[in-house]
């Protein structure tokens, strides 16, 4: 172990411990799915879950629920591997705000979709959290992702909208 690490693993586990509460909502949903078949892999740190019977979950959902990828904490939730990995970059976004904001990201994001609700916008699209992951996602600047991002959920949300 070197000197320069441990300041960088000190800093890493807090970040992991101040989203611990976000990531215990994640979890709990986590087990809802491996009991309808989903599977977990850990990529960059976060444990992303997708697969089984998520898609038709879901797809169930009243439009303004319906997503195809969700994250709590360091627990991303996607309908398929295929979801996942094209947004890896905007989820793994938000797993940086979890870092940052620990469990007042609920709070905070709700707030934020009300007021842009409450201006006449969207309040998933103008949500400041999702803009700011759709940038970071777009800039590449993320654990080295490309930026190419296909933002599969925005696709989806504005369809819904139209
Ligand atoms: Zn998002």
């Amino acid at each position: 172990m070197s000197r320069i690490g441990l300041p960088s693993r000190v800093s890493s586990a807090l970040r992991y411990i101040w989203a611990v509460p976000a990531t215990i909502v994640g979890a709990v949903f986590a087990l809802l799915a491996f009991a309808c078949g989903a599977r977990a892999r850990v990529r960059d740190g976060v444990i992303e879950v997708g697969g089984g019977l998520l898609a038709s979950f879901l797809s169930a959902l009243p439009s303004p629920m319906r997503l195809l990828a969700i994250t709590f904490g360091h627990i991303v939730l996607g309908v398929s591997y295929v979801v996942l990995e094209a947004e890896r970059g905007h989820e793994h976004a938000h797993v940086r705000q979890y870092e940052k904001w620990g469990l007042l990201f609920f709070p905070l994001y709700l707030g934020s979709s009300f007021i842009q609700l409450a201006r006449g916008r969207h309040p998933y699209l103008d949500n400041a959290f999702e803009k700011q992951a759709v940038r970071v996602a777009a800039t590449g600047r993320l654990n080295g992702t490309t930026g190419k991002q296909t933002r599969l959920e925005t696709v989806v949300s504005r369809r819904e909208a139209s």
